[in-house]
């Protein structure tokens, strides 16, 4: 009768973080998205990834203006 009256014991399981694919998906369209968002609105080739070099710059330039960014 003893073993009626103890407590029930939990039994700990160890926790699984779900890593899907929509969770893959989801932070790489966010890294390219900000990379996107870092060369159109950001980069201006003054204060470059690649240095003084305006080719970034030039290649996004039309998407600047039409998006509404500050350019010159
Ligand atoms: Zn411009």
């Amino acid at each position: 009768m003893s073993s009626l009256s103890a407590p029930p014991t939990a039994i700990p399981t160890p926790v699984v973080l779900p890593v899907s694919k929509a969770v893959l998906w989801l932070f790489g369209t966010a890294l390219i998205a900000l990379a996107v968002y870092y060369f159109i609105g950001v980069d201006q080739g003054a204060y470059s990834v690649f240095g003084n070099d305006m080719h970034i710059h030039e290649f996004v330039h039309d998407s600047r203006h039409f998006l509404g960014f500050p350019c010159h």
